[in-house]
């Protein structure tokens, strides 16, 4: 709480390190360095002789640098849910939300996938879905896993999340499950006001979102057809698994390109300089998809009628760069594809005017936009 006695309002414009400044930049720099490293350790070995992430992984009994990097996720994110509830804890709807996002990271994103292989198990992470966990989809990964995590990943995807997303939105899982989403809530909450609102991010994001979707959908179709036809048509699995690129196939494209830079170097390492959910907003096909179900679903943001002031509080602690305001001042309640439901604008606002909803009478009773 500030001195003026308001949840994390006034703050946000005085502290240095949360608003672009050299303090910001070197935290920035910093986290990218640390992903550059994640990823392409290997390259870092080749140069330096050792692998400083593996061998921390050793030093700590942990089996390699990826359950490091899921022991130190979770460190964060808990570290970041103490400053969040610090601000933001006097909202019930808050501290469900993110106990929910802590407990399902440190269970369903950690601890099952590390237990799991010591009792003979498959390393399986039950709190991702296909398109965001792509390779989930590919035939041999179904084939090899057990038929319960085969049935529990394909019916998860298919069947629970648009459902789900249908009736409540895409925030049952953006701001409730997903670990992308829950560190950007968490540790990257000090950041949330620097989403640009501009016309031109908003055009940026519809574009590249649903470019990264549709990459993904073509990719796992052309896994799963040069695994069924492959054998028959060899120049169509040379394309397909890149023994004509060098070995670069379309799968380890992807998963350079949108796995490893936009998710973790770009998208979680630039939170300091462009807000937390940079990846969620621009580039996850999870988030475009159920975005999709959600502009056909109940979810609503409710405006109450000739109760805004145009404080703005809204606009600028909305994640996602949605100008909130805009449909408050003109009594418009809203459906936005890329509306995660954190919950934020209702919580801030001074007024009472917001109100998230899953009613299907809203619809009818109030003027709704969809865009
Ligand atoms: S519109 Fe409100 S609920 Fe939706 S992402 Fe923005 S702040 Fe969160
Ligand atoms: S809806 Fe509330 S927070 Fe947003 S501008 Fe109006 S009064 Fe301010």
């Amino acid at each position: 709480m500030d001195l003026q006695g308001q949840n994390g309002l006034m703050s946000t414009y005085r502290e240095g390190w949360r608003n672009r400044n050299p303090a910001g930049i070197a935290a920035a720099v910093s986290i990218v360095a640390f992903y550059v490293v994640l990823y392409f350790e290997d390259k870092v070995t080749r140069y330096t002789g050792f692998a400083p992430l593996t061998g921390l992984a050793e030093a700590v009994g942990l089996r390699n640098r990826w359950y490091l990097y899921g022991f130190l996720y979770c460190l964060v994110m808990m570290a970041g849910a103490v400053y969040y509830l610090g601000r933001h804890g006097n909202s019930r709807y808050n501290r469900y939300r993110v106990g929910a996002n802590v407990g399902v990271q440190v269970t369903l994103g950690f601890l099952l996938p590390f237990v799991m292989p010591l009792f003979g198990g498959t390393e399986f992470y039950a709190s991702y879905f296909w398109p965001l966990k792509y390779d989930y989809f590919f035939p041999q990964t179904l084939q090899d896993l057990p038929v319960y995590m085969a049935v529990y990943t394909v019916a998860g995807s298919l069947v629970a999340a648009p459902i789900l997303a249908y009736f409540y939105g895409k925030r049952w899982y953006c701001s409730w499950v997903c670990g992308c989403g829950g560190l950007a809530n968490t540790f990257g909450d000090p950041w949330r006001h620097l989403t640009s609102t501009t016309a031109r991010s908003w055009r940026f994001e519809r574009a590249s979102i649903y470019t990264v979707l549709a990459f993904a959908v073509t990719m796992t179709v052309l896994v799963a057809v040069d695994f069924f036809i492959g054998d028959a048509h060899p120049s169509f699995h040379a394309f397909v698994s890149g023994e004509r690129w060098d070995d670069w196939s379309v799968k380890t494209f992807y998963g350079f390109f949108v796995g490893s830079i936009l998710a973790g170097v770009v998208g979680t390492g630039l939170y300091p300089l462009f807000g937390p959910r940079l990846w969620c907003r621009n580039f996850c096909p999870m988030a475009a998809l159920l975005g999709l179900i959600q502009k056909a679903g109940r979810f609503r943001i409710r405006v109450k009628k000739d109760m805004c002031i145009s404080c703005g509080n809204c606009t600028t602690y909305c994640e996602m760069g949605i100008d909130v305001r805009s449909y408050a001042q003109t009594n418009e309640s809203f459906t936005r594809a890329s509306c995660v439901g954190c919950g934020m604008c209702a919580h801030v606002c001074p007024r009472g005017v917001l109100r998230l909803e899953n009613d299907k009478t809203t619809k009818t009773t109030l003027p709704v936009v969809t865009s």
